[in-house]
């Protein structure tokens, strides 16, 4: 299909079917945390379910490739950008119903840090590890997202799925496939709300807990340039930031990109990075430990679009 009519068929349904913000031709490094990445065609940010369910089915019945987007703290978006529709859960799905004190239904677009503030006040515990991480609740279900040996899946109880043909679904915990930074949940499924249930504390102690791990966070806090969090998974029985320190790579740059000073599993956006940059010091970064130390190292964070 040409350009002309693809985007003749964009406007068609984004005037008749779609009551959300839509943008075109937008800038990914506006969106994500390493400030890098091309345009994407076309950014929809759905108000609500039907929205949602529309635009997958307008996409899939067009073939227009759509990609999922939270607060873009995990992702490497390639210079050339985005083919398709990046669809933004940010604005629509940002609602935190409290059933009780200990149960919540969280929109995936909400934060982290208001889901967190919120369960503190109740006396509500379990995702005191959250503190700091930056990503909204569908990411971190997608990504099992953790620190510290806690991970969302431990308050994570059912996730709300609208799936291929807009089809919803209630997906539940132990079918989730939740693993060490990862879930299985079905390819093209976007999160919609993820139902957590926490455990009684007092705030005292979920404060103190929390002060805790922010104290632990103090490498990652001292680097104060764009960065999408920890690069690689750390491989089984090692930290992947440590091997990275040992082999001397900290401070290694190609282009504007740069292994953190602070934190040997960070790369930084220096300014002026080009995501080439980024995967460029990842291939270098892997040779060197697998040449080293015989360990494969696996990327954590999510690369997409084109070059
Ligand atoms: C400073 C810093 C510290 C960090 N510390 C940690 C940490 O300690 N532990 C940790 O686990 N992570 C950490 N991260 C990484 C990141 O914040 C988490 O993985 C977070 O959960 C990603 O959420 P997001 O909304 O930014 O997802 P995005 O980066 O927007 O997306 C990540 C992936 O999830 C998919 N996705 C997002 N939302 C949905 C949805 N609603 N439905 C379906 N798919 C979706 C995307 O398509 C993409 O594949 C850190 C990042 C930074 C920048």
């Amino acid at each position: 299909m040409s350009d002309k009519k693809k985007s003749t068929q964009y406007s068609l349904f984004f005037i008749q079917r779609f009551k959300g913000k839509v943008l075109f031709n937008v800038p990914m490094s506006e969106y994500t945390s390493l400030r890098i990445g091309g345009p994407a065609d076309v950014m929809a940010f759905p108000q609500d379910d039907a929205d949602l369910k529309n635009l997958i089915t307008f996409a899939e019945d067009k073939g227009f490739p759509y990609q999922i987007l939270g607060n873009g703290t995990n992702l490497l978006v390639r210079d050339g950008g985005i083919r398709g529709v990046v669809i933004n859960m940010c604005e629509g799905f940002k609602e935190i119903i409290w059933q009780d004190d200990m149960r919540a239904v969280a929109g995936a677009g909400a934060t982290l840090a208001s889901l967190l503030n919120g369960s503190r006040d109740r006396g509500a515990s379990g995702l005191e590890f959250a503190v700091n991480i930056p990503g909204t609740v569908g990411g971190a279900v997608v990504m099992n997202a953790g620190a510290y040996g806690v991970e969302i899946k431990d308050v994570c109880e059912a996730i709300e799925l609208i799936g291929r043909k807009g089809k919803p679904a209630l997906v539940k915990k132990e079918d989730a496939g939740f693993a060490y930074r990862k879930s299985d949940l079905p390819k093209g499924a976007v999160v919609v709300r993820a139902h957590l249930k926490f455990e009684r504390n007092t705030v005292e102690e979920i404060r103190k807990k929390i002060d805790e791990y922010r104290a632990k966070r103090r490498a990652a806090a001292a680097i104060h340039m764009p960065n999408a969090g920890s690069i690689f998974i750390n491989p089984e029985g090692h930290i992947a930031g440590r091997l990275i320190e040992e082999a001397g790579l900290k401070g290694e740059r190609i282009g504007g990109a740069e292994v953190s000073e602070a934190h040997g599993n960070y790369i930084v956006n220096r300014g002026n990075a080009r995501a080439k940059d980024v995967l460029a010091l990842m291939a270098l970064i892997r040779d060197r430990i697998y040449g080293t130390r015989g360990i494969v190292l696996e990327p954590e964070i999510k690369v997409i679009g084109e070059d």
